[in-house]
């Protein structure tokens, strides 16, 4: 079935451009363009963040703090004043009502502006949140509607329902559209177009879960019925959210199951166990695998013997002895006469598994081989042979092993380190270089179970989640940027027991050469004034490889006891002896880029140190971000966090990963309905034989117009 061609042409009413709606001119259009609507089907999308209950006006007197309130009042005093701690000028205006008095403050006003708008005995609906400080009551910068001294209120909130009267719709806005144009845009096109969308999700499905149509759902979520509670609203509880979550979630699960189901028709490698490599490995080593490693060598096992490839994500936190099942698995490819290629994202990472791999590989008889882009053209021609005829049983190398040049003679097992700068298409190519090989795809940071099942719907995920004996938690101190001395003392304190340590500098790409400048200064400050008597070495991404490799050789051995690095130490550097880490300019690195660096301390017996240190000044969200990273070492708790703080469409770049951006779903606050959407898409194609049938082909056209071509939904069948 080739179903990329088949795109029908979708609904034209929600295709519309947006000036066609009364009250959006030319000035209007880029406006909302960026808010990233450019047609109705966008706008009809681009959901209330929150709502104003105006259903009624309350009395002054029963206002409630912290909430957002409207109500009427009469101005019984204006004026500017000085606040009495600050000293900092403030306009203030005293309003009541008969029930009671409340006081509205400016910080940031222009004094003609405010004293014109509110003379004395002028009335006006005023909106805000109440802030209580003692007996005192007041609203920072409340929004106001003027109104005649002789309004009607009760004729008043029935005659202009776009703005009284009601649970109001409360909109993102960007600059240059007051929430009131929101609302005189958004009303309209509601009422007109909603009607417009086509409601595919099977009829049996939506009545089973008791969910509302696309028109139903979008019209109760933008202007909310009467007897919705603002509190069900907010939370996002009511049926109209679950609709339109459950309507996306059901077909994003569509296509994972679709693709899922491709997956299994394809034939793979029936590996078989004669435990030539595996028992001897397991004698030589100097330790017992912690049991999550064996429990997930046992799922990965049960994938090899199948006779479909295995689609596999191994998700462990740093240290918690990846490479070592990895190894495992490639032992049982090489027992049954087929190849191993290792990819790893930096060269660095990459030569410390091809050692790691070597070490024991050698011991057990096996050719090794390490293939890296900047390689001498000889040596890479005979590699590149030695792999074709078989003769190397394990390679281990950079993006280089997926150019076109490599051959295998047969690769059974792909296997992709810290898969998250790693695309859908990478993976595609390495399982292109074989007859269906086995992936695994290993990742140190970690991703929320629900999101992973999100993501990588058609990879199976083994986690291990211990990690090996003897480790002790490394304690992270987050300084100031004018404290950096404390931060020394600590790392002096640790050379002298002759331990070795970590300064990391941020690479940023606008500012990558005075991020370089930044390190190699410090370099040389440590080396002339800190630190003298400990040798100091730098290391950034624009050293040429055999140099970096030198420096890192170095540091392994222990002559280099500090270095200064940019930030191409990030993953997998194993250097136990190594027990302090400083991260420079903290806040600029992301959090589970941080956990990454963190995790390259704390490796061996001894207590381990991370000390943050922060630029002068840096964004609230830097400041949460830091404060996890004292908080805790679990790297689940901690991607939990990063989620939280950044959302799931920053996390991992869904974009990269070919998923679609949602629109109104949030991966956290709606992982129930994704459950149940899951295995109704599952479901559902198992029932009309993967989506075959007559009664199933709405849903397959509306699957592909949302898909488009990010799924590779021609591989099916
Ligand atoms: P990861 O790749 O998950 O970050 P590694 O596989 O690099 O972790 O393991 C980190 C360190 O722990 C390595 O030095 C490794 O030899 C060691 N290690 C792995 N498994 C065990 C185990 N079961 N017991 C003790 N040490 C282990
Ligand atoms: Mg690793």
């Amino acid at each position: 079935m080739s179903v990329s061609k088949t795109i029908p042409a979708s609904p034209s009413e929600l295709d519309k451009k947006l000036d066609v709606l009364r009250g959006v001119g030319p000035r209007m259009v880029p406006k909302l363009q960026k808010l990233g609507l450019n047609n109705i089907e966008d706008a009809l999308y681009h959901l209330p963040s929150r709502y104003e209950d105006r259903r009624q006006l309350k009395p002054i007197s029963r206002l409630i703090s912290g909430q957002q309130e409207v109500f009427v009042g009469t101005v019984l005093a204006a004026g500017e004043s000085l606040t009495s701690r600050t000293r900092r000028k403030i306009f203030e205006v005293i309003v009541g009502d008969g029930s009671g008095k409340i006081s509205l403050k400016w910080f940031r006003y222009r004094k003609p502006w405010l004293q014109k708008r509110f003379p004395i005995d002028s009335k006006a609906i005023f909106i805000g949140e109440i802030k209580q400080f003692g007996s005192v009551r007041e609203i920072h910068h409340p929004d106001s509607e003027l109104i005649q001294a002789d309004t009607d209120l009760v004729q008043l909130l029935k005659s202009d329902p776009l703005n009284y009267g009601r649970i109001l719709p409360v909109y993102p806005l960007t600059e240059g559209l007051s929430q009131k144009q929101a609302r005189k845009i958004w009303y309209p096109l509601v009422e007109n177009y909603a009607d417009h969308v086509e409601t595919c999700l099977p009829a049996k499905i939506r009545e089973k879960h008791h969910l509302l149509t696309l028109p139903e759902a979008l019209t109760a979520i933008h202007w909310p019925p009467e007897t919705t509670g603002l509190a069900d609203l907010e939370d996002g509880r009511n049926v109209a959210r679950k609709s339109l979550v459950f309507d996306e979630f059901f077909f994003l699960e569509l296509g994972l199951a679709l693709k899922r189901a491709g997956v299994q028709l394809e034939e793979g490698i029936a590996f078989k166990f004669s435990h030539k490599f595996t028992i001897p490995l397991n004698k030589m080593l100097p330790f017992k695998l912690t049991e999550a490693q064996r429990r997930v060598l046992g799922e990965i096992k049960i994938d090899m013997m199948a006779a479909h490839p295995m689609h596999r994500l191994l998700q462990g936190d740093v240290g918690s002895g990846k490479t070592m099942v990895a190894m495992m698995a490639s032992l049982i490819a090489i027992e049954n006469k087929t190849q191993v290629a290792v990819v790893a994202p930096t060269e660095i990472l990459a030569e410390q598994h091809y050692q790691n791999f070597c070490l024991w590989f050698e011991k057990l008889g096996l050719k090794t081989g390490l293939l890296l882009g900047g390689m001498g053209v000889a040596a890479k021609r005979e590699l590149l042979e030695q792999i074709a005829t078989g003769e190397i049983d394990l390679v281990v190398g950079t993006h280089a092993i997926l150019q076109a040049g490599v051959e295998f003679k047969c690769l059974g097992l792909g296997i992709v380190d810290e898969q998250h700068r790693f695309g859908v298409k990478q993976r595609s190519i390495l399982k292109h270089k074989g007859k269906n090989p086995d992936i695994l795809v290993m990742t140190a940071t970690p991703i929320p179970r629900t999101l992973s099942m999100t993501l990588y719907g058609d990879l199976s995920v083994s986690v291990i989640d211990q990690l090996p004996p003897g480790r002790k938690p490394i304690t992270t101190e987050l300084y100031r940027a004018n404290q950096k001395q404390h931060a020394y003392i600590r790392i002096g304190k640790e050379l002298e027991q002759g331990r070795q340590a970590y300064v990391v500098y941020p690479l940023v790409e606008e500012s990558e050469k005075s991020d370089l400048q930044a390190a190699t200064i410090a370099a040389e400050t440590f080396a002339k004034e800190i630190f003298p008597q400990f040798s100091i070495g730098l290391l950034h991404g624009r050293m040429k490889s055999v140099e970096k490799d030198a420096v890192m050789e170095r540091f392994r051995q222990g002559e280099i006891q500090l270095l200064v690095s940019t930030t191409v130490i990030e993953v997998g550097v194993d250097v136990p002896n190594a027990t302090v880490m400083m991260i420079e300019h903290a806040d600029r690195f992301g959090l589970s880029q941080l956990h990454q660096l963190r995790g390259r301390v704390g490796r061996g017996a001894d207590k381990s140190y991370c000390l943050l240190i922060p630029s002068s000044h840096y964004s609230e969200d830097a400041r949460k971000r830091l404060q996890v990273m004292v908080n805790t070492n679990d790297g689940f708790k901690i991607a939990e966090a990063d989620l939280e703080i950044r959302g799931p469409g920053d996390f991992l770049g869904t974009r990269q990963a070919g998923l679609p951006d949602f629109r109104v779903a949030s991966i956290i606050k709606d992982i129930r309905i994704l459950d149940t959407a899951r295995q109704e898409a599952f479901a559902y194609v198992k029932q009309t034989n993967q989506l075959t049938t007559t009664a199933a082909q709405p849903v397959k056209e509306e699957l592909i117009r949302r898909w488009g071509g990010r799924l590779e939904l021609a591989a099916i069948g």
